[in-house]
Parts: C-alpha cells; sequence; structure tokens
C-alpha cells in the first residue's frame, strides 16, 4: 500500500530523545520482521574523482581546481577486488565521478569482466557510476554487473535545479533510472537530508518517490558541506547533531513505510558521529558498504568535509566493524550478495 504522506510527516517530524528512540525502536521492529538482522556488506572502491559535472554540493565537482584527480589503475582495482573477496565480503561497489567518454566506458566494461573471472562469479557488482546512455548501462549489465545506485538527490525538481548548473537536469537523472530499471539492474536510490531550503513535505514526497519507483536500495546521507563548493556558506550554520538526527529519522521512515528494501548506513553518517553507522543500523539500515580503497588515494575524494576513514587501511576497518556489529546483536552476511528481499519477492 502506497504510504500515507500525513504519517509520513509525523514520523519525520518526530521531536525529543524518547519519542526518537521509540521512532527508532519501531524502525528496528519492522526490520527484524521484514530483512532480519543480518548486515550485508559491499567494499567500496572509490575509483576516480575525475568528474564531468558541478554539482554545487560535491567537493570532487568539476570546479573544485584545488583537488589533483586520480584515476586508479586497472591493476590496482582487481587487487582491491581481491582484498574484498578475500574479507569474504560478498559484493563491491565501484563508485567515481562521472564521465561519458569511449575510454572510461571500455575500462569499467573491462573492470567488471576482470572481477567477475577473478571472483568465479563470486562477487556481487554494483555500479555508481552516474548518468549514461542506455547503451552503456546494458554494456555493463552484460559485462556481469547487477546493481546500480544513482541517487536522485532530492526529489523536489525546483530543490534539484537550485543545486545544479543549469546544463544537470532532473529529468535526465530520472530518465536514467527508469533506463537503469530497464536492463534488469537491482535499482538503488537515495537523496540528501538537510539540503538548503528542504522541507520535511520535501523528504515525505522522497519517501513516496522512492516508493512509486518501486527501488530496490537506498543509499541516503545527510548533506555535509565543503569549504570549496558554492555550498561552504552553509558550514558556519551547520550542526552535525541536527544532521545526523534528520539523517537517522529519514532511515527510520524508509524502513518502516518500504520494509523489504536494502537501505545503506552511509559514511556521511560516521562522519557526524564515531558510531554514526551503527546508529543507522539500529535506526533501520542492513547494508554496510566499507571503503576498500587504497588510503593514498582517499584524501582525493573528499564529497564533505570530515569524510572518515582517510588513513584506516580496510583490514584493521574490518576487524572493528565486526566486533561493533555482533555488539549490536547482529551477524554479519559474509559471502553473500545480500540481494534485497524486495527484489527476491519481484522475481518469484
Ligand atoms: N558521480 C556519481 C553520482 O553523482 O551519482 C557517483 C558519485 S557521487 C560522489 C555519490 C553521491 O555523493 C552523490 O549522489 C551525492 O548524494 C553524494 N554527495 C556529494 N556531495 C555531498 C555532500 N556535500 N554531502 C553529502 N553527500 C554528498
Ligand atoms: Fe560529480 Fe557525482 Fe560529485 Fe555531482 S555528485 S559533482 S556527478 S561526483
Amino acid at each position: 500500500m502506497r504510504p500515507d504522506k500525513k504519517i509520513l510527516r509525523e514520523l519525520l517530524s518526530t521531536e525529543g530523545k524518547e519519542n526518537l528512540q521509540a521512532l527508532y525502536n519501531k524502525a528496528y521492529d519492522v526490520k527484524k520482521q521484514y530483512v532480519g538482522t543480518t548486515v550485508y556488506l559491499r567494499g567500496l572502491i572509490e575509483l576516480s574523482n575525475i568528474c564531468s559535472k558541478n554539482c554545487y554540493y560535491c567537493g570532487i565537482r568539476s570546479g573544485n581546481k584545488e583537488l589533483t584527480r586520480y584515476q586508479i589503475s586497472y591493476e590496482e582495482a582487481i587487487a582491491e577486488a581481491k582484498l574484498c573477496l578475500q574479507m569474504h565480503y560478498g559484493s563491491i561497489v565501484i563508485q567515481a565521478g562521472e564521465r561519458e567518454d569511449r575510454t572510461w566506458i571500455e575500462f569499467i566494461t573491462k573492470l567488471i569482466k576482470g572481477i567477475k573471472e577473478l571472483s568465479e562469479g563470486k562477487l556481487g557488482i554494483t555500479l555508481s557510476l552516474g548518468e549514461q546512455k542506455l547503451e552503456v548501462y546494458q554494456q555493463w549489465f552484460e559485462a556481469g554487473a547487477h546493481r546500480y545506485l544513482l541517487r536522485i538527490e532530492t526529489s523536489n525538481k525546483e530543490l534539484y535545479r537550485s543545486l545544479h548548473p543549469v546544463n544537470h537536469s532532473f529529468e535526465k537523472r530520472l530518465k536514467c533510472l527508469n533506463l537503469i530499471q530497464e536492463c534488469g539492474y537491482q535499482v538503488g536510490t537515495g537523496v540528501m537530508i538537510g539540503l538548503p531550503g528542504q522541507t520535511i513535505d520535501d523528504l515525505a514526497n522522497d519517501i513516496l518517490f522512492f516508493y512509486d519507483l518501486d527501488v530496490d536500495m537506498l543509499g541516503m546521507g545527510p548533506f555535509i558541506p565543503h569549504h570549496n563548493t558554492p555550498l561552504k556558506y552553509l558550514a558556519e550554520s551547520f550542526s552535525p547533531l541536527e544532521a545526523l538526527t534528520m539523517g537517522l529519522k529519514m532511515i527510520a521512515a524508509c524502513r518502516i513505510a518500504l520494509k523489504d528494501i536494502n537501505i545503506a548506513s552511509t559514511t556521511a553518517l560516521q562522519a557526524l558521529h564515531s558510531e554514526g553507522r551503527e546508529m543507522g543500523l539500529k535506526a533501520g539500515a542492513n547494508v554496510l558498504m566499507p571503503n576498500i580503497t587504497d588510503t593514498k588515494y582517499r584524501e582525493g575524494y573528499q564529497l564533505y568535509e570530515g569524510k572518515p576513514g582517510l588513513n584506516e587501511t580496510a583490514l584493521q576497518f574490518q576487524k572493528q566493524l565486526e566486533k561493533r556489529i555482533f555488539a549490536l546483536g547482529e551477524t554479519i552476511g559474509y559471502d553473500e550478495w545480500g540481494d534485497s528481499r524486495h527484489y527476491q519477492k519481484k522475481k518469484n
């Protein structure tokens, strides 16, 4: 049943420690009932910070001339995928700035095939490489990728326009989500929470947008200002606690409303609180995306201020992560793709 907007607004307007705890508990109950308490891990490779776009909020936008641009080589990316396999993460996420040139398209195709081959098909591959043509989405799907993450950023067209240059199009982004679905990918989208001018009504509409699109996965996180973007002026009034709370409320409301989809507890939550990602799991999320990018590249992929884990290797992180997840009373879905129950249901 389509979620009721009035109820969504109420959930998102929750205030006060006890009421918030009650909201998170309710979401956790829904999570237990519909998806269980197994956390699925996706090793995240930040493949390149080269981007042709210029989104006003993003630290790696093309207009940031202070950034040294990098692209991880094929061999390095394959080595990271091997590490992912050795650590028993069932899936890998390849993320980067947006590029549509042929060299890039072929590089990604070769990499997808290489990862499939080295893991004998065991590693699931998720892409987060922005807006592309149908043929490109198809080519990557045929090479072996099976999930795609493309955040709509906000479902409010006017708000979207205020956050992007005129040559970035909300309609094109939406169309791309449809193309991705058409190709057969499991589709993930999401929004930034706490954008300038965003209201509770917008966030409630975002949840209805996710429902109407029939998404399989969500990756959402608080917006955090970056010093080298047009939105840097927001840093002064930025409250990490408020941003964290709104991010957790949105996760909880999505879990309550959408029930059996996968929801990631994103790094942006951890940037705001050392236990932000665990808080996300307690508020209804069930997926974590540990960063497996070689630490020498991490400085170059600062989307926002204070991104954590700059010097922490994947192995160091894994040890801590296990402890933290077990402490919550949850288990880890090692060596599993961890497709969303929502997607499995549609398939059957
Ligand atoms: N370039 C691809 C795209 O835009 O879909 C994938 C990489 S992009 C860096 C991944 C996500 O980072 C974006 O969808 C956006 O939501 C998020 N992001 C960028 N700047 C951010 C900021 N200042 N605070 C929080 N999230 C941010
Ligand atoms: Fe590029 Fe993605 Fe950042 Fe926009 S959000 S500037 S497309 S990396």
